[in-house]
């Protein structure tokens, strides 16, 4: 044992018995929530250390059970979609999941993702703090909400904001204009692929050196947006 708690929240037993006993085996103590509600409770009770979060739930969905608990705490939070379920997946980030794996999965990787997640948190002291600093100065601190270059702080509207923050914490991944209207404005509102083009276009002005030759929000021909990744190059 090493003294760890992990809260697994999930309605179907034989994923529950599954994960469970292989997180036992690996010497983490574990408690099972079975709905959303649960999940809620033991989170207040328990204080785990990293929670395992279906998104599917017979209650509240994962998706509510994640935000409740983000508005309170940085507590690491895997969680765990069935293929069909992978739109809604998307949102697993912006609503605060730190990880996600798609059913069926293997025990093995789920435990690899735990204790990575844990090594990730422990090097933190208190929250986990998600702010992003670049070479040229740009930072973005998604705890504090500030965005600055070199220390002089970026005005942003909101829905800049929230678009940066879908970019900025998926590197390299492609984006249409309607997912990027979905994850940063809600599915609700009212936007056109033109509305998305407008955003960015007032974001590159913001935040490139060189808003004619973006070297963060690129442009993905045909399909969409994405932010810079490993693959592409640093900025000048
Ligand atoms: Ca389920």
């Amino acid at each position: 044992m090493n003294g760890i708690k992990i809260l697994v929240v999930e309605d179907e037993e034989k994923i529950l018995d599954v994960v469970t006993s292989y997180l036992e085996k690996n010497g983490y103590t574990v408690k099972q929530a079975r709905t959303g509600r649960q999940a809620l409770d033991y989170f207040k009770e328990e204080e785990p250390a990293c929670i395992i979060l279906d998104l599917m739930l017979p209650d509240l969905s994962g998706e509510i059970v994640c935000q409740t608990i983000r508005r309170k705490s940085r507590v690491p939070i895997i969680m765990l979609t069935a293929k069909a379920e992978e739109k809604d997946l998307l949102g697993g980030f912006t609503i605060g999941a730190d990880d996600y794996l798609t059913k069926p999965f293997s025990p093995r990787e789920l435990i690899a993702r735990v204790s990575a997640l844990l090594r990730r948190t422990s090097r933190n002291e208190g929250p986990l703090s998600l702010i992003y600093e670049f070479d040229d100065g740009l930072k973005i601190d998604t705890v504090g909400k500030v965005v600055k270059r070199n220390g002089t702080i970026i005005k942003l509207t909101h829905h800049e904001y929230m678009l940066l923050l879908v970019f900025v914490s998926h590197p390299g991944r492609t984006f249409t204009r309607e997912e990027l209207i979905n994850l940063s404005f809600g599915a609700e509102y009212p936007g056109y692929d033109r509305t998305v083009d407008v955003h960015v276009k007032n974001l590159r002005r913001k935040i490139e050196v060189n808003y004619k030759d973006p070297a963060y929000i690129i442009t993905a021909h045909g399909m969409g947006y994405r932010f810079r990744g490993e693959d592409d190059e640093a900025p000048v």
